[in-house]
Formats: structure tokens, C-alpha cells, sequence
């Protein structure tokens, strides 16, 4: 593993109609265990891929679901209408950035490199995640003052 800081790099949704360019700085890389990455990633957890808002560019048509997160703010999912696969998501409560999947990038993503779990007392014991970086409930806690 060998962590980057930035990407530059392309994908398509599974049928080729959506291409996806992620070209910025990275901001952060992490797991979620929510109920919702379970559901919406057929896994235990989301491999995160934090980027600015600036750094992805779509071609192609999306449709996009939005729903209310735990947290109380919107989580807002992008996917092809064809295939259905996600390209990214966004959530009002961070809106400057844009949460991409590591899995999109599949046969290129060795450069993914999380460095926490969120989430964590919705992630089932079954699905393994490394236990080397901090687990944490919800969100990773505000450092203090
Ligand atoms: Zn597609
Ligand atoms: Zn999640």
C-alpha cells in the first residue's frame, strides 16, 4: 500500500455510458460501516476516497437519490441510469467535497490506503477490517481545543 495524495485518474460506470475523471488533491481515505454503505456496497463496508467537489468531472448522464443521513444531513448518491452503478456521492453536510469508491477503480486502485473505519457500531463482525487504524462508533471525535 502506498498512500497517495493526489489522483488523476478515470473510470467508467459497468456499462460504459458514465466516465468518471477524478484529477485533485486527496483529501482523506476510509471505510464506513453504515447501514447504508452495507446495503449500497453488497459489503460490510464503503472504501471511501475523499476528493474536492472540483476534482471530479462526469461525462455522461446521472440520476442521483438522495436521502437523510443519521446525522441528520442529505446524503446524495449519483449512478448510472443503465447500469446503476455509483460514481459518487455527496452529503450537505461536507458539500465542498465529493465521496468517491475505491471499488470503481477496480484493477487500479492499489494506491488505496484508509486510515479509519466510521461507523463502526453498525459494521458486522464478519466483514474484516483492519484493526490497525482507529475504529470509530460514529464520526472520528473533534480533536479538543
Ligand atoms: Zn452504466
Ligand atoms: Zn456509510
Amino acid at each position: 500500500m502506498s498512500r497517495i495524495e493526489q489522483i488523476d485518474q478515470k473510470a467508467n460506470c459497468d456499462c460504459g455510458a458514465v466516465n468518471l475523471h477524478a484529477n485533485g488533491r486527496v483529501v482523506s481515505m476510509f471505510q464506513c460501516g453504515c447501514r447504508n454503505c452495507q446495503k449500497v456496497s453488497g459489503g460490510g463496508h464503503s472504501c471511501v476516497v475523499l476528493v474536492p467537489a472540483n476534482a471530479v468531472q462526469i461525462t455522461g448522464e446521472t440520476k442521483s437519490f438522495a436521502r437523510p443521513a443519521d446525522s441528520g444531513a442529505t446524503f446524495t448518491r449519483h449512478f448510472c441510469p443503465e447500469c446503476g452503478t455509483t460514481l459518487y456521492a455527496e452529503s450537505s453536510r461536507a458539500p465542498a467535497f465529493r465521496i468517491l469508491l475505491a471499488g470503481l477503480f477496480a484493477g487500479e486502485n492499489d494506491w488505496y490506503a484508509p486510515n479509519q473505519l466510521i461507523f463502526s457500531r453498525h459494521h458486522p463482525e464478519w466483514d474484516l477490517v483492519d484493526s490497525a487504524f482507529p475504529h470509530y462508533d460514529t464520526y472520528r471525535p473533534e480533536k479538543p481545543v
